[in-house]
């Protein structure tokens, strides 16, 4: 068991299609207690009810500072600990550049950045208490090939944000024992990209891609245990790639 007696939290776990839920199941397979974190429509609780009593769900919305720190009391009160912090909740547009507006800036950028910022800062109390820490982000291809698949100049910048905020707050952490380290998934079937892929296109993605399929959400989610763990334990400000090679 590589996560026993550990508590992780997954912002935006609620999806089961999703790659938080595949990460919340395979830590749950791991040992940890896991604390699915979405918004009210996602129905948090319920789905963590089908992992077991023993996991818990919490509303919160990441963009909002005031409901991270309360659902991370409500965790806390619940749980007693905090080991393990999943930014994972993240919103995409397909849009040009000229398309994009102020409010679709906002909200892009406010789910992925600032939501890892303010949950980082609501979790890094309770890690520096107890001297450990794993905290992984949610990057993505797109901030590294400067424009993603299906997601606009927007998306890109966050999630490239994502990166810098990961290796600072990294470096600022690393005296306490607390890692951060980011996940930059490719191309994965989930709800976000539901629809948004037309079929005459496909061809055209999977020739750039060497494994020549897309990733499932455990493609990614086994990658999230290893940062979670201590099997990567000396591993921080790291950027794990899981993309079947699209970078190559
Ligand atoms: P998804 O849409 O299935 O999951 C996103 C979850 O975030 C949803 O459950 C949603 O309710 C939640 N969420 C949205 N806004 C929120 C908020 N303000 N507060 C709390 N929760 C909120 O998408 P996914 O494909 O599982 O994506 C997960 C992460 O991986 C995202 O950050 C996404 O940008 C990133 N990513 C996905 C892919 C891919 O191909 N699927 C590729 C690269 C990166």
């Amino acid at each position: 068991m590589l996560l026993k007696d550990k508590v992780a939290i997954i912002t935006g776990g609620a999806g089961v299609n999703g790659l938080g839920f595949a990460s919340a199941r395979m830590m749950a397979a791991q040992g940890a207690r896991v604390v699915i974190l979405d918004l009210d429509k996602a129905q948090p609780a319920s789905v963590a009810v089908t992992l077991g009593q023993q996991h818990m769900g919490v509303v919160a919305d990441v963009t909002n500072k005031a409901s991270c720190d309360a659902a991370i009391k409500a965790v806390m009160e619940k749980m007693g600990q905090i080991d393990i912090l999943f930014n994972n909740a993240g919103i995409t547009q397909p849009r040009k550049t000229m398309e994009i507006t102020a409010a679709d800036y906002e909200a892009v950028l406010d789910v992925s950045l600032r939501g890892a910022l303010y949950m980082s800062q609501a979790v890094l109390p309770h890690m520096r208490a107890r001297k450990q820490g794993s905290i992984i982000c949610t990057s993505s291809v797109s901030a590294q090939r400067g424009g993603g698949i299906l997601g606009g100049p927007h998306y890109s910048a966050a999630k490239a944000g994502v990166l810098g905020l990961a290796r600072a707050m990294a470096r600022e952490c690393g005296v306490d024992n607390i890692r951060v380290n980011c996940i930059t998934p490719g191309l994965i079937e989930t709800d976000i990209n539901k629809g948004l892929i037309p079929a005459d296109r496909m061809t055209d993605i999977l020739s750039n891609i060497p494994m020549n399929r897309i990733g499932e959400p455990n493609d990614v989610a086994g990658c999230v245990v290893f940062l979670a763990s201590d099997l990567s334990k000396y591993c921080t400000g790291i950027t794990l790639d899981v993309n079947g090679g699209m970078l190559i």
